[in-house]
């Protein structure tokens, strides 16, 4: 009997031990993890595909912690039906030579004919990321619907938003680093600095080219120091893609979740427009924006509206040329 109690300490303690060490093992591959490969998908994140089109892959690469190309050794699996309207996604996956794996998808959407004729939303939220943004990612998740975020250098503490926004299908746009008007609107020079300041931020996170903007305030901003149509041909050289919007939430007055509702019900009715690019906000606190915005798309999907995020293949919605 006594031996069986000293065998079955013994047995515990070198449990304990090894579960001990396992952690401790944990705690060591989380560390290398930090250097995990980069999959960096070429072509945009969300494709849309008619019926019966054919995918064709837009390309990827792959790299490991030391800038080793190791695109070769990608698998992509996928369950794409080209004959069958649906979201799909295809996984791509890579792992280094210490067994440090990365995950990414991309998203395809199968649209029938019908579908391809619906008016199309465009949900596009500008300065954030922030402490709603999560929150509002959340919703999109559930309702199965893209958006567009404008991003801003508003605190480095939510950069992993940026990276979920991304991970989630929707399209990450650039919007400004400080956005401060009378900086970044002092010449041309200085925009140019403030947007390259956000873009290698937000490629920095998600390892991908960012060329859709949105200027702050709009290109028909009236803040501007600067001759906005020379800006607009100074960045449509450097391949950028401007989107401005249609319909206004007015979210950055102090208006209820209702209002922001009945603003954005109200100029889809009236202006009847086949691209409505919605402007809305997540910048810090903007908590009433989060609680219109599962009505807004529930209004939408019940009008047979379609939800799409912004690609450079979206129609122009510009305020000036
Ligand atoms: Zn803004």
């Amino acid at each position: 009997m006594k031996k069986i109690i000293v065998l079955s300490i013994i047995i515990i303690f070198i449990l304990i031990i090894s579960i001990f060490s396992l952690s401790e093992k944990e705690n060591i591959n989380y560390n290398i993890d930090n250097d995990k490969p980069i999959i960096n998908l070429i072509g945009d994140k969300t494709i849309k595909l008619k019926l019966g089109q054919n995918f064709i892959e837009p390309g990827y690469r792959a790299y490991d912690k030391n800038g080793i190309d190791i695109t070769k050794n990608v698998s992509v699996v996928n369950n794409l039906n080209i004959n069958k309207s649906g979201n799909y996604k295809l996984t791509y996956k890579v792992s280094d030579k210490d067994g440090n794996t990365t995950i990414t998808s991309r998203y395809i959407d199968i649209l029938s004919e019908v579908d391809m004729n619906k008016k199309t939303i465009y949900l596009t939220f500008d300065d954030g990321p922030s402490n709603v943004t999560n929150d509002i990612l959340n919703i999109l998740k559930e309702e199965n619907v893209k958006a567009t975020f404008f991003v801003i250098n508003h605190d480095s503490k939510y950069d992993y938003l940026i990276k979920r926004e991304f991970e989630d299908g929707h399209t990450v746009g650039l919007h400004s680093y400080t956005h401060k008007y009378n900086t970044i609107y002092k010449s041309i020079d200085s925009y140019i600095y403030d947007l390259n300041k956000i873009k290698n931020k937000v490629e920095n996170i998600i390892h991908t080219d960012v060329n859709i903007i949105r200027f702050p305030g709009g290109s028909s901003n009236t803040i501007s120091n600067i001759n906005m149509r020379k800006l607009i041909k100074e960045i449509t050289n450097d391949g950028y893609y401007y989107y401005d919007w249609n319909i206004s939430s007015f979210d950055t007055s102090h208006i209820s979740s209702k209002r922001i509702y009945n603003k954005i019900v109200s100029q889809l009715n009236r202006f009847n427009y086949t691209t409505n690019i919605i402007l809305m906000h997540d910048f810090q606190n903007n908590k009433k924006t989060v609680k219109a915005l599962r009505n807004i798309i529930k209004y939408g999907k019940e009008n047979n509206y379609n939800f799409s995020n912004i690609t450079k293949y979206t129609p122009f919605v510009r305020h000036i040329n």
